[in-house]
């Protein structure tokens, strides 16, 4: 027997942190959503070994999350706010000191698991009585039904299909995007040839709750602050380097690291098992299509040099939110979408090139660049107005 088609005003596909905020943002402004998502997070719980995925959730997200009323949460459960930031080129006194004391705030930002963050969201999407989860489900295809509605065709995890009608169709499923395809928009990609190698250390001396960057020709190096004596790193290399990097004892590896670290917070252990993730860079060439709007890595992921790539996604949804509440174009509108593809496209675009660029320079060995990235890092630290500039963008409130 055919199975009924389900009818929302809202489906999103896709349940990461972006998918999965998008739907607790839109619950009280829409009255039925629906929420699409292939596998299933592995859950959170306390006590537990940090997990290997963090992210450095920025100010405007922190709020955002706030607002959605989960940011309490996300604080009893597990993250550490870091209030200082030292960014400095390896082999060299060149460094870039970046505080909270500037700002009026009390930190620049929060380190969170993974885990801890879709834990906290799909805990409140259960008290959401607008919002039906399909899940384990992945959206297959979609077509324009009319003027004002597409069919979202799923399968289950049984390979049944079940179809749904929609008035908008949110692709917040990744970097590799099947509502992007779906919908013909094709992609610029840029493949780095890096892996971002991941794990947890322990560090010798404290963290100081301060986020610790180092740039070095063999790729930029984050340690970020957990509980005390406990950092998460994310170490970009050349894919080939990272490989040997996993495949070295874990007394080299430590030694490795704490070498390229210059030791800033002594000797690193190694503390859980080491993964490493392939870096590319993407643009979606439209973020939207008829009643279909891309948010968070499926329109575009860039280097994670920055902390950045989650805090473009939440801000992709919070320009779509206002949009939404601002206008009063019925949902999925022509105009609405392509709003909000001028307001963002630029913006992402501008800030995955910026980091490309960044990460190329920091990479070249010539002296008299090194010399020149010496002269740029002092002059950054002693200008006010530029600090206040850095700060802004990653922060991403106004200071
Ligand atoms: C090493 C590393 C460190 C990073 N650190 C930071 C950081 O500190 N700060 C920061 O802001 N960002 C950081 N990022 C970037 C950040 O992790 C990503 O931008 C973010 O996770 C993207 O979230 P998303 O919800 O858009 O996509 P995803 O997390 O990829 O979620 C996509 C979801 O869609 C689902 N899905 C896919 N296809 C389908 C389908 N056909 N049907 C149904 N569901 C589907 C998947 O199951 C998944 O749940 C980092 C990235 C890396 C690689």
């Amino acid at each position: 027997m055919a199975q009924a088609i389900e009818d929302f005003d809202v489906v999103i596909v896709g349940g990461g942190i972006v998918g999965l905020s998008a739907a607790c943002v839109l619950a009280p402004m829409v009255k039925r959503i629906a929420l699409v998502n292939q596998s299933p997070a592995s859950a959170w719980s306390a006590g537990s070994d940090y997990g290997l995925r963090v992210t450095a959730v920025n100010l405007a997200s922190q709020k955002l999350l706030a607002e959605i009323g989960v940011w309490k949460d996300i604080q009893q459960m597990r993250c550490t706010p870091y209030h200082d930031m030292v960014v400095w080129q390896s082999l060299s006194d060149a460094e870039v000191h970046f505080s909270a004391n500037m700002t009026g705030h009390t930190s620049l930002g929060t380190i969170v698991e993974n885990n801890v963050l879709v834990q906290a969201l799909t805990l409140h999407l259960k008290t959401l009585t607008n919002v039906s989860c399909y899940e384990p489900s992945s959206m297959q295809n979609f077509s324009e039904l009319s003027d004002n509605s597409v069919l979202i065709e799923l399968e289950n995890a049984e390979g049944q299909s079940q179809r749904l009608t929609s008035r908008l169709l949110i692709g917040a499923d990744g970097v590799h995007s099947k509502v992007r395809s779906c919908a013909g928009i094709a992609t610029a990609r840029q493949d780095y040839q890096q892996s971002g190698v991941v794990c947890t250390v322990l560090t010798e001396k404290s963290h100081e709750n301060t986020a610790w960057q180092c740039f070095s020709e063999e790729g930029p190096l984050a340690l970020l602050p957990l509980a005390a004596k406990q950092c998460s790193i994310v170490w970009s290399l050349d894919t080939a380097v990272a490989k040997q990097m996993l495949a070295l004892s874990e007394d080299d590896f430590n030694a490795r690291l704490s070498a390229a670290s210059e030791y800033r917070l002594g000797g690193l252990q190694i503390a859980s098992k080491r993964v490493s993730f392939p870096l590319s860079g993407s643009q979606a060439n439209e973020y939207v299509g008829r009643r279909v709007v891309l948010l968070g890595d499926a329109a575009h992921a860039i280097h994670p040099l920055a902390g950045l790539g989650l805090n473009l996604g939440l801000e992709d949804l919070r320009c779509l939110q206002q949009l939404i509440q601002s206008s009063d174009r019925e949902l999925g509108s022509e105009r609405i979408l392509q709003r909000y593809q001028r307001a963002r496209k630029t913006e992402n675009s501008a800030m995955q090139k910026s980091l490309e660029a960044i990460d190329k320079l920091f990479r070249q060995p010539q002296p008299w660049l090194r010399q020149l990235r010496s002269i740029g890092f002092s002059a950054s630290n002693h200008c006010k107005p530029i600090k206040m500039a850095f700060m802004r963008r990653a922060l991403g409130i106004p200071l």
